[in-house]
């Protein structure tokens, strides 16, 4: 079996696991990337909007407090406070740092990093390159790598003596010498070949879980590896229950159903309409937002030129809210011809500045629909995005709870709280990598000894299983049936009943999936694959589907038909997933959020904590504001 020995294996080349990746490195490890797919292709390469960082270059009233306070408004207070505060004081530096390597930022018209407008931002604050910013992170974080490769070479005499990256290589185990990560298991894509990875310490970075519901923004990788691989290590998911529903995804043509419509369209002046042309958002105002939201299409057709004196237009509300009224008018019989509504932006902008700054979807629209965005509206509804769920990590460190174990990115869970706001992604991919990967190096620096790598036979006998078996259950039908099981059951809206349901579902899932069967050998075996993944989706959907049974109210990402209003009881407690020690089986138990520190939460109006925040908490505030 092939073998490696590292400082560092981080799993995924996202932004996350490159910025975690290049810290190490930079902090003297050796450092191994591992990527499923080609190096390069990961979900930030697809990300559009842009990385949301208080820089204040298009207004200068923003700072990290602001962001804080959005962040944490849009997560509906439930987020990690300290993840959120780290995130808004460090995201402006993570992309200065990124100018700094190269990347290539639209500009004002004074010559700085522009900034736009983003669901849920105070202030214009997503830095972007076009609608095509994930492209230019992900450009910008490999030329760093080349860059401290080439210094190796230089010092060295290898470029990858320090960091080499295993593309097409997938991690179906974390190995561990007693309590402690000793490395990764995986095998070779293209060979079915295995390889190990002595390492005593794993960065998690491997994003999402999408490919557990039909309709999703998300691509085949996204199966909750890294949730799985912390799970079966022994590592604690929080916040599993909040699924984010992007509100604009294409319903048409079926074949593309999921695939992402930025919110920059909605940004930069596009509106949504129901079938009878009413702006139908401005019915949808929460009470918690409607100081912040203009209540008539006047008002937000002003704000887009004097943000000062208006208020945002309510297409820019949280996500959660868009998903769930674009939802509600589909349901009541309101929506578009193929089961979507209306986003308009051709009215809005004159054609030659819509293909300017959106030139992906012009092109998305017209290769894939054949409509004409500057001419014709799109027709758009709710797709599965974004988990706001993961491994429950150190907000300083990233450290997980298992020693040697860390995890940043999609795959983390905290920062986000209940929902997450568009552009805090690509910023949190920088803020926590890099602090992820500093906390391994220095987790590394402390270690008297190097762990030794066990329990190989059973992951080697684990991947093959289904090679081996004949006549098993196919694994594309039993994926099949869990994607529509988690969209149908565990969706945007949600019952007991039918969380109960897709629970049995689940579980009757599981026993065909210990007996999926793929015929072919281990050279590039795509079902071989599937097969692997499907305990990784399985364990994943059976943490979202029992949080989403315990957590009875509505927030965020998770709507409870039978709870639907927000309770300060729930707020501060947070459903904790671990797997049974013999990883067949999901156990959730809660645990408490500890009180927002005293500097923080006077950032905040009492009348506005008020809406989310138990008596006990208040009193707290009014101690701390004293
Ligand atoms: P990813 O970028 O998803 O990378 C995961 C990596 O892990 C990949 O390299 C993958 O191959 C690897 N991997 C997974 N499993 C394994 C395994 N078992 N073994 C080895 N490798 C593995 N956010 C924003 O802030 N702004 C935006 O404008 C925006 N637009 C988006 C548009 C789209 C279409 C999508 C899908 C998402 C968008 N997001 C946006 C969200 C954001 O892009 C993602 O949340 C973020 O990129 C996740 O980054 P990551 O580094 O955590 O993981």
């Amino acid at each position: 079996m092939e073998r490696h020995e590292y400082d560092v294996v981080v799993i995924g080349a996202g932004g996350a696991g490159l910025r975690a990746a290049i810290e190490a490195r930079q902090q003297g490890k050796r450092t191994a990337i591992v990527c499923k797919s080609l190096f390069g292709k990961a979900h930030t390469v697809m990300a559009e909007g842009g990385a949301a960082a208080a820089m204040g270059n298009v207004n200068s009233s923003d700072n990290w407090m602001v962001h804080f306070r959005d962040t944490m408004r849009g997560g509906k207070f439930l987020n990690n406070w300290r993840m959120a505060e780290l995130h808004a004081k460090e995201a402006p530096d993570r992309v200065w740092e990124l100018e700094a390597w190269g990347a290539l930022f639209d500009r004002t018209k004074d010559g700085k990093i522009s900034q736009r407008n983003f669901g849920g931002h105070e202030y214009p604050r997503l830095a972007h390159v076009g609608d095509r910013t994930g492209l230019e992170l992900i450009r910008t974080l490999q030329q760093r790598v080349v860059a401290l490769q080439q210094e190796d070479e230089k010092l060295h005499g290898d470029p990858e003596a320090y960091i080499k990256v295993f593309a097409e290589c997938t991690v179906t185990r974390l190995l561990k010498d007693g309590d402690a990560i000793s490395g990764a298991f995986g095998y070779w894509r293209e060979t079915g070949d295995f390889i190990v990875f002595d390492a005593p310490a794993v960065v998690l970075a491997t994003g999402g879980i999408g490919k557990s519901y039909v309709v999703t923004s998300n691509s085949w990788e996204y199966t909750g590896d890294g949730h799985a691989l912390a799970l079966l290590a022994g590592a604690r998911l929080i916040n599993m229950e909040f699924i984010q529903f992007h509100p604009t995804g294409m319903v048409w043509p079926p074949s593309v159903r999921g695939i992402l419509v930025t919110e920059s369209v909605r940004g930069d002046g596009g509106v949504l309409r129901n079938s009878e042309g009413r702006r139908f958002m401005f019915d949808y105002i929460p009470d918690v937002f409607k100081d912040k939201y203009a209540t008539t299409e006047e008002e937000a057709d002003r704000w887009y030129d004097d943000q000062a004196n208006n208020r945002r237009p309510p297409e820019l509300l949280p996500r959660d809210e868009v998903a769930r009224a674009i939802n509600a008018e589909v349901k009541a019989g309101r929506g578009s011809p193929q089961g979507g509504v209306f986003l308009d932006v051709s009215t809005r902008l004159p054609a030659a500045e819509i293909t300017r700054r959106l030139p992906s979807m012009h092109h998305q629209f017209k290769e894939l629909a054949d409509v004409d965005i500057t001419k014709e509206p799109m027709q758009v509804g709710p797709t599965c995005h974004y988990v706001m769920g993961g491994v429950e990590v150190d907000a300083d460190t990233g450290a997980a709870s298992v020693p040697g174990l860390f995890a940043a990115g999609e795959v983390s869970g905290g920062m986000h709280g209940s929902n997450r706001l568009g552009g805090n992604s690509l910023s949190d991919l920088l803020v926590f990598g890099r602090r992820a990967g500093a906390g391994a190096a220095a987790y590394v620096d402390g270690l008297a000894k190097r762990p030794a790598v066990t329990g190989l036979d059973e992951a080697q006998t684990e991947a093959l299983a289904p090679l081996e078996r004949s006549g098993g259950e196919n694994p594309y039908e039993v994926h099949h049936e869990l994607q529509r099981t988690m969209n149908d059951l565990v969706g945007i809206i949600r019952k007991s009943e039918e969380i109960s349901e897709a629970l049995q579902v689940i579980e009757k899932l599981k026993e065909r999936a210990k007996n999926t069967a793929s015929s072919g050998s281990r050279i590039y075996n795509p079902g071989w694959h599937l097969a692997i993944d499907l305990r990784n989706m399985l364990l994943v959907s059976e943490c979202v589907a029992k949080a989403a049974l315990l957590r009875e109210e509505s927030r965020g990402g998770h709507t409870r038909d039978d709870y639907p209003g927000m309770s300060a009881e729930w707020r501060r407690r947070l459903l904790v997933c671990s797997a049974k020690p013999d990883g067949t089986s999901i156990t959730v138990e809660e645990d408490v959020q500890p009180s927002m520190r005293g500097d923080l939460i006077s950032l905040f109006e009492r009348s506005e904590l008020e809406k989310y925040l138990t008596e006990e908490e208040l009193a707290e505030y009014d101690a701390a504001v004293k």
